[in-house]
């Protein structure tokens, strides 16, 4: 057995702590009502907007993603309004069953989990509607299928269609990985969560609203059926710091937060880390690409645009990828991500978010290639050899 060191997991998913975050996650709780924690809260909130590229609300929420997903339908829709899916992958869809359960009436444009939402059938479809379509729901990076969205010429397809629909995103696996602009996009409702690429454990859901959502707030009934702790009345103008969160803070969460805001700005902000994903992002890709081989491994998405940089699935063929994750993770001592839900046998998902360094990308790729050895499974190339080319030759090594 090699496998004596330090285990990595590879999912996307939760993503690795930093060691500042873990440490921030380890203070003893402060006084709750005055003091340190109350500078960090309002720290924290001054530069949420930032992170989604907005001027718009930052609501904070101690839940999942799941959490945030229904934060962004209990504040915009009521019973009986209609709501267009864009299916990418599990998750846009997922996200309507929560707005069916809602009283929602849910119509969604199925997707294949290999391909992006198309934006001329939203144009399509948003055209034939007679404005009974109060929000389109997608999901940024779909993290399921790996397919990353075209934000901007989904927004581009609502407008040419005259369509007052709010544009709901789902950027949970997208946040502080790949380039996001709430409001250069115009993006109505934007949510996240603590766990991908901002670097906290999970636990910690993030929503941002813009102006068009809160007006759309504000305008709903007030014998509406309201969710209390999501309601957005209280978190937006809040009477005291305990209302801002519904009571008692999140606050190991808000500190591990706040710890791993400022690893971003040390690292020169959103667009260098951004900037740090595409090169690692490009490293998992070309080793997928030099292993591709018929009868093998694939990519899971086929048109290279819309490839995440946050997460790739990688379809395996013949080969048996529950053997192959297996034996990286008993023998090698790396977790992969589970298979994509189209092809759950025969695929794997590699996740390359947030805290992440060449030599950990390296690691995973090395091990997924020894797999491939120990299984006597077709690759074409090396996949090592392809993404130490990626990385040697990125212009953060050549500098
Ligand atoms: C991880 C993820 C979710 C689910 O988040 P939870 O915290 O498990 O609720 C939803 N959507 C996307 C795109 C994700 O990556």
């Amino acid at each position: 057995m090699l496998n004596h060191g330090r285990d990595i997991v590879s999912i996307p998913g939760p993503s690795i702590l930093p060691d500042r975050v873990r440490t921030a996650l380890a203070r003893p709780m402060p006084n709750i009502y005055s003091g340190d924690l109350l500078e960090v809260s309002d720290r924290l909130l001054g530069r949420l907007p930032g992170i989604a590229r907005t001027e718009g609300h930052p609501f904070v929420i101690t839940s999942n993603g799941h959490g945030a997903w229904q934060m962004a339908i209990a504040n915009t829709l009521v019973p009986g309004d209609k709501v267009l899916v864009l299916e990418s992958g599990r998750f846009a869809r997922l996200w309507g069953e929560y707005a069916a359960m809602a009283g929602v009436d849910v119509e969604t444009l199925d997707g294949d989990y290999r391909s992006p939402v198309d934006p001329e059938r939203v144009h399509d479809r948003l055209l034939r509607d007679d404005g009974s379509i109060a929000a389109v729901l997608v999901a940024h990076t779909d993290t399921s299928s790996s397919v990353r969205n075209d934000l901007l010429a989904i927004r581009a397809a609502i407008d040419e269609a005259g369509h007052r629909a709010l544009l709901m995103v789902d950027c949970i696996a997208s946040i502080a990985c790949d380039q996001f602009e709430m409001d250069a996009w115009r993006v109505d409702v934007a949510v996240s969560a603590s766990q991908k690429g901002l670097m906290c454990p999970p636990g910690l859901a993030l929503v941002w609203a813009g102006d068009r959502a809160v007006e759309r707030f504000r305008s709903l009934p007030l014998d509406r059926p309201r969710v209390a702790y999501f309601d957005w009345e209280n978190r937006l103008v809040p009477r005291a710091f305990y209302d801002t969160y519904a009571g008692t803070p999140p606050v190991a969460h808000l500190y591990a937060l706040d710890a791993a805001l400022d690893l971003i700005d040390e690292e020169g902000g959103l667009d260098k880390v951004w900037a740090r994903h595409v090169v690692l992002a490009g490293a998992v890709r070309a080793a997928v690409e030099a292993w591709s081989t018929p009868g093998g491994i694939s990519f899971n998405v086929e048109s290279e645009d819309h490839r995440s940089n946050a997460v790739t699935s990688v379809l395996t063929g013949e080969i048996d990828a529950a053997r192959l994750s297996n034996f990286c993770q008993d023998e090698l001592g790396v977790t992969l991500g589970i298979g994509v839900a189209n092809a759950p046998d025969r695929s794997f998902r590699l996740g390359h978010m947030g805290h992440l360094n060449p030599h950990m990308i390296l690691g995973t790729i090395g091990a997924v290639e020894t797999a491939l050895v120990t299984m006597n499974a077709p690759f074409a190339d090396s996949g090592v050899a392809a993404a130490a080319e990626v990385i040697g030759r990125s212009s953060f090594t050549t500098r």
